[in-house]
Order: structure tokens, then sequence, then C-alpha cells
């Protein structure tokens, strides 16, 4: 069989109105490798990783999920977003629901997963992120942190291929972030395919197979983390590095 990209995105573009967001922007992620976008806010990096699960639809280009198109006719939105992952800056829990709800409800209705195998599938993965001892608590009741987990908890229990994260420890407390981290290296070590917005260096460094630098719409810069952060090229990257590290 040929070899075949986890995701291919190639030659994308993307307008909101008149505004040029995302300009030819392409980027190829093997299975099992974790990409690290960073860049100044409004640089396009939310919007590069919502096209990859069509929360965000592109004008031109195409996006290949194992070589499928993610725009063919006989894709399912909703089908593709259980495949490809999410986890927000806002956590985005259901309020009225438990934490072991939030973790069941889309297996149990999206899936048609009997009741007790979901919940023996999300008491494993709670446990995988440190928290299965919240299971019967509400959102309100949790730290940032942990409601951060429950959130990555939730969008591993629809088996995704792929996961993708947007400034996930943004939110956070800086005595969390590092709870957060931990639960994504774990995942990263066990051979997840990821995307992470994050200008979290020391996780870049540690896991990123490659970064990425975004800035005005296009990738300026790519390279291993020992590249980016020893040898970067372009004058903007040198400066948004100097700014945040
Ligand atoms: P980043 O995540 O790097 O901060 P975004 O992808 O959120 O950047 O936004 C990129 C640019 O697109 C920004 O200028 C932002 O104001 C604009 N933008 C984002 N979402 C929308 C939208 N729904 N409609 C119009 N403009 C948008
Ligand atoms: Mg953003």
């Amino acid at each position: 069989m040929l070899f075949m990209a986890m995701i291919e995105i190639k030659d994308i573009h993307k307008w909101y109105g008149e505004f040029h967001v995302l300009k030819n922007v392409s980027q190829s992620i093997e299975k099992g490798e974790v990409l690290v976008i960073c860049g100044p806010s409004g640089s396009g990096k939310s919007t590069f990783i919502r096209c990859i699960n069509r929360l965000e639809e592109i004008q031109k280009g195409e996006i290949l999920l194992e070589g499928r198109n993610i725009h063919d006719k006989g894709v399912d939105v909703n089908e593709l977003r259980t495949e490809v992952g999410m986890v927000f800056q806002q956590f985005n829990l259901y309020p009225h629901l438990t934490v072991l709800e939030n973790v069941t409800l889309a297996p149990i209705k999206v899936r048609k997963t009997d009741r007790s195998k979901a919940q023996k599938l999300a008491m494993e993965l709670l446990e995988r992120v440190g928290i299965h001892d919240q299971a019967k608590k509400y959102p309100v009741e949790l730290s940032g942190g942990q409601q951060q987990r429950v959130a990555i908890a939730r969008a591993l229990a629809m088996k995704p291929k792929v996961m993708l994260f947007d400034e996930p420890t943004s939110a956070l407390d800086p005595e969390m972030i590092n709870e957060v981290l931990n639960a994504m290296k774990d995942l990263a070590r066990d051979g997840m395919t990821m995307l992470c917005v994050t200008h979290e260096m020391g996780f870049a460094r540690e896991v990123a197979d490659k970064v990425v630098f975004m800035d005005a719409g296009v990738i300026v810069e790519e390279g291993t983390p020992e590249h980016f952060f020893t040898n970067p090229q372009h004058d903007r990257t040198k400066a948004f590095l100097k700014e945040i590290l």
C-alpha cells in the first residue's frame, strides 16, 4: 500500500467575507505525529485547526483525512467530528451533566454504545487523565485544570483518530497548566496524532515532532523543535520567540 499521511492539507484558503484569513496553507501530519502551531494572536491558528473538523469551511484547497477528502459529499460532519476530536480553550463542558455524563453522552447518543459499556470506558478515560474520583461531580465543582481533563476524556471517548487542541491551557491558572500538559504528553506517548495550538514551548520542545509558526494567515516557518528553538530563520519567528520565551 502507498504510504498515506493521517492528514494532508493542500493549499487551503479561507476568507471571512473579504478578509483572507488563511493563505495557501499546506501541511502533512503522519499517524502518531504531534504538530505544534504557534503565532501571534489573530494569525489564523484557531481558524486553521477548526477547518480540520469543519467547524470552519474552506473556499479553496483540500483536506484529506487518511486519504479521504473531508468535503466529499458522503462525509457526515458529525461523524467527522468524532474522528477528529477537539479540546477548546474554554472547556465547553455541559454544565447540567455530571463529569461521567459529559463523557458518556456522545458515545451513547451518537455511537449508540450501551450505557454500561460507555460508563466503563468513561471511567477508564477519567482514570487515565487522573480524575476518576470526580466522576459524580458537576463541572462547576471542578477546578479549571480538572474541567479541561474532562474535556480531553470526553473527546477520547469517541476514539478519535486525531485530536485538535486550541490553546487548552490558556484559560488556566498557572498551577493547573501542568496537569493538562501531562495528560496531553501521555496521549502523545500513546501514539495519538495531535495538532496543538499552544504557546507552551516546554511542551513543544518535549513532544512536538514539528513546530509551525503562523503569522497573518501564512505558515512563515516550520521545523523540528530543535530547529525552531535554536536556529529560527525568519525575523518574525525570532521576534515572536523572543517575546514568549
Ligand atoms: P488566532 O487563533 O491565531 O488568534 P483566529 O483564527 O482566531 O486567530 O483569527 C484570525 C483572524 O480572523 C483574526 O483577525 C480574527 O479577527 C478573524 N476572525 C476569526 N473568526 C472570525 C469570524 N467568525 N468572522 C470574521 N473574522 C474572524
Ligand atoms: Mg485562537
